[in-house]
């Protein structure tokens, strides 16, 4: 686990997104949770010896976002209007028989905390639309509501820590995924956060960063688009456009995060063709 401030916390290294906290004097306020539920059980007694949890703020609606909301019960969660809806859909996922096929693959010590009476799905019950600020204790939460990754996505600026969490708006040094992604509002939100007076970046993957990396992760999603945006040119159908051989080490150098390499191949054609389609609508 990493400190970022004088009360706020994050662990990089476990398999799924950038769980962190925040310790007010008034209790706990968490960002994400960690995917696998050994994880999240362990996360759990960690965040406890620093005082009740009061809140759940979700930045995202993926999978490695959300999976483990259901391990911290009775605490409230708070998430973009959108959120709630893609959390609700995800539900089926989350509880079905497959899921639980896999984990005894992958994660066999989490199995037995799969579909337990005691860890129901935990949905966001206290939404926004635009941003909301909360008061807990002696800190503040600015949560923004700023699309790009996903259409839901949300930061969470602490300005007593000098903290600012992106979630997947920012991966650093790891592959960035655009599989949903309007690229334009994505890079719309990193300028956002250039303006945004802080000191660290808590990203959605990879380790903690400052401003110096916004320029990187930009140029990242620009090589994608810009790429794509010349199959268009081109006349390329979508499915032409999946078979282009792609540059991958000069569009994106960096290796794919926190055991997610299952998605590594899929991945590439999963951001060519989102690409594709917002390409052609803003064409259009
Ligand atoms: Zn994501």
């Amino acid at each position: 686990m990493r400190r970022v401030g004088k009360n706020a916390f994050t662990e990089v290294y476990f398999w799924g997104c950038n769980p962190s906290f925040v310790v007010t004097n008034d209790g706990v306020v968490m960002i994400d949770t960690p995917q696998q539920p050994i994880d999240a059980m362990r996360w759990r007694e960690t965040m406890l010896e620093h005082g009740p949890i009061r809140y759940l703020i979700s930045t995202e609606p993926h999978p490695d976002h959300i999976s483990g909301n259901a391990y911290f019960p009775g605490v409230e969660v708070i998430a973009q209007e959108g959120l709630k809806t893609r959390y609700e859909e995800a539900i089926p996922q989350m509880l079905s028989e497959e899921r639980t096929q896999r984990m005894k693959e992958t994660d066999p010590d989490s199995v037995w905390l799969l579909n337990h009476p005691d860890y129901p799905p935990n949905p966001p019950t206290k939404t926004f639309d635009q941003e909301l600020t909360l008061h807990v204790g002696n800190h503040t939460f600015e949560i923004t509501h700023l699309p790009g990754h996903t259409k839901p996505q949300t930061a969470i600026l602490v300005p007593e820590e000098g903290v600012v969490f992106t979630g997947d708006n920012i991966f650093f040094k790891c592959k960035t995924f655009i599989q949903e992604a309007d690229p334009w509002e994505w890079l719309d939100a990193l300028r956002t956060i250039e303006q945004v007076d802080v000191d660290i970046i808590v990203p959605g993957h990879g380790e903690t960063c400052d401003k110096d990396y916004l320029s990187t992760q930009a140029q990242v999603i620009e090589n994608w688009l810009g790429t794509v945006e010349d199959f268009v040119k081109r006349g390329l159908t979508e499915e032409e456009a999946l078979k282009q051989e792609l540059d991958v080490p000069s569009l994106d150098p960096y290796p794919i995060g926190q055991r997610l390499y299952t998605m590594s191949d899929r991945l590439n054609g999963l951001n060519v063709s989102n690409i594709y389609k917002h390409v052609q609508n803003r064409r259009a």
